[in-house]
């Protein structure tokens, strides 16, 4: 059986990669996809762990030779997602997480239509650059040119919110994790009919997919709507069910 791809995105700051590291202790059979870029390794980071970090002319060849399932340009540096990072989960018996940006789930939602995508969204601007602004501090260097280019960036991806089944508000970091485990176990149960985490007994089967329910686009709208507001992002209709 095919493993599900789950596409998680957000802007920069909004808490990620502190949900999705969260998210490795609590659910196994989801592999987390190690994408390939050009910029330098951030604080304490690992070349092959957070990223296969390579040069311009080296991700460029990737390119050439059709290696990759997405690519972009995010923040001048290139981000990609190579096939065989998807080929090998998937002979693993495995589901994969891609953490990628706006446009690289773009072009993997086109090319996978069955990928579960979920955008997770900062509660407000003033967090979002609080956030910014204390990680790049315990990282060294707080320049505001960067925060404010961040925050610029952040309006625009809010804006392709609507692309994704579910979305997520990054406001209490306990309740934002208790729903993407949901969302996973939610889709392993619609798929699979088996959630593969604790979820095995009726109640806790019905509490995740209420909880999963909830966070689909269509049924966002009263949590969404004054985080769009507070980035002054106008309002439409749901287009995902
Ligand atoms: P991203 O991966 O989206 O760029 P990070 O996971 O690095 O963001 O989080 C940015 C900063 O915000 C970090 O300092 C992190 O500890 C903090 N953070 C993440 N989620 C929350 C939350 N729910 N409440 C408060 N701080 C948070
Ligand atoms: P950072 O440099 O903060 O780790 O990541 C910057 C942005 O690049 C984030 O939005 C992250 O999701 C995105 N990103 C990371 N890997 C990939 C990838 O393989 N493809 C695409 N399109 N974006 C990625």
């Amino acid at each position: 059986m095919a493993g599900i791809l789950f596409i998680i995105s957000a802007p920069s700051g909004s808490g990620k990669s502190t949900l999705v590291n969260q998210l490795r202790s609590l659910v196994t059979g989801l592999e987390f996809s190690v994408s390939w870029t050009t910029r330098g390794p951030r604080g304490s980071e690992q070349d092959s762990r957070e990223y296969h970090f390579t040069t311009r002319e080296h991700f460029e060849q990737m390119i050439r030779n059709g290696e990759f399932l997405e690519y972009a340009d995010v923040f001048g540096n290139y981000y990609g997602t190579a096939r065989c990072t998807l080929q090998e989960a998937f002979s693993r018996g495995r589901d994969l997480l891609l953490d990628i940006d706006v446009q690289g789930a773009s072009q993997v939602r086109a090319r996978m239509p069955d990928s579960v995508s979920i955008f997770l969204m900062p509660p407000s601007p003033e967090v979002l650059a609080t956030r910014l602004r204390n990680r790049s501090r315990a990282e060294g260097s707080v320049q505001e040119q960067i925060i404010e280019r961040r925050l610029a960036k952040a309006r625009q991806e809010i804006e392709n919110y609507r692309e994704y089944g579910y979305i997520l508000v990054n406001d209490i970091l306990d309740r934002a994790v208790e729903e993407m485990t949901a969302i996973v176990s939610a889709e392993r149960i619609r798929r699979n009919g088996d959630a593969g985490i604790a979820a095995d007994n009726p109640a806790d089967r019905e509490r995740v997919l209420r909880i999963a329910d909830s966070c689909r686009q269509a049924n966002s709208e009263g949590r969404v709507r004054p985080v769009l507001e507070a980035f002054g992002v106008p309002e439409l209709s749901p287009t995902v069910e």
